[in-house]
């Protein structure tokens, strides 16, 4: 019996890479998770010593830095696939991640993504797609859902006008240097795990030397949406779900 019996402070404690700082985001957010997610992980993997984070320019940019315990330099916008694969190959020991939105790197960063890419860099990025610029006040980014109403598109996102919303993994997975590609969640326990278990192969690929590892997460933004915290939850599951499907989208051992 006393097997069964789980882990309670393990399940509910702090990860030990979880500083202090209070985080710094707005209730219902969902970075905080992700950061905790972070945390977690990199403990798991036993890389706290070697793991270099480059956080990109929006509601990340501050909080992950104050919130994960590791080593971390900010980017100048759109750039931090350039500043990783630097300090990657000044530190080929490290284990170098990025922390994007969706404006920074899909938006004025995607020519740097996507030549990392095709450079096949080794290097893992954790992408933020909450379908709006958050820090700036909701404006559309190249993620808004059509039809979505934000700050720059109040009658809704038009095809006309703003074009089709942008796929990220989908897009990255068809590139040659990318060894992993996938989609997740956090907005119920169940896709918590399965986030945890892709967080954990895209640093596992950097870790064996494959190629560029890439993983989405779909995530809320109860101000940019205009919605409350668990009104977000719904979106997510009936609107954002049907737009940016989870899964793998790549997840391969070797780039030949
Ligand atoms: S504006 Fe959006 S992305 Fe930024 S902290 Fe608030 S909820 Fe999170």
């Amino acid at each position: 019996m006393e097997n069964n019996v789980p882990d309670l402070k393990k399940i509910t404690g702090r990860p030990k890479l979880r500083t202090d700082f209070p985080g710094m985001y707005c209730p219902g957010c969902h970075y905080g998770i992700i950061a905790r997610l972070l945390c977690e992980v990199i403990e798991e993997l036993g890389i706290e010593g070697k793991a270099i984070g480059l956080a990109g320019v929006g509601c990340s940019f501050g909080g992950m830095p104050l919130t994960i315990d590791v080593d971390w330099t900010s980017c100048p916008h759109g750039r931090a696939p350039a500043m990783a694969t630097a300090i990657k190959r000044i530190h080929p020991d490290a284990t170098v991640f990025t922390v994007q939105g969706d404006g920074d790197l899909g938006a004025i960063g995607l020519g740097c993504f996507m030549n990392a890419l095709g450079r096949g860099e080794n290097l893992t990025t954790v992408f933020l797609n909450n379908a709006v610029y958050g820090t700036t006040g909701g404006q559309m980014a190249p993620t808004t859902l059509l039809g979505m109403k934000t700050t720059t598109t109040p009658l809704g996102r038009e095809l006309k006008t703003s074009g089709y919303p942008l796929h990220i993994p989908e897009l990255a997975a068809t590139m040659k240097g990318v060894s992993y590609s996938a989609r997740c969640t956090v907005h119920t326990p169940a896709n918590f795990q399965k986030a945890r278990k892709a967080l954990k192969i895209a640093f596992q690929k950097q870790l064996n030397g494959i190629g560029y590892s890439l993983v989405e997460f779909v995530s809320a933004c109860p101000p940019g949406w205009g919605l409350n915290p668990l009104d977000c939850l719904d979106f997510i599951s009936e609107k954002m779900l049907k737009e940016y499907p989870l899964g793998e989208f790549k997840n391969v051992d070797s780039l030949d």
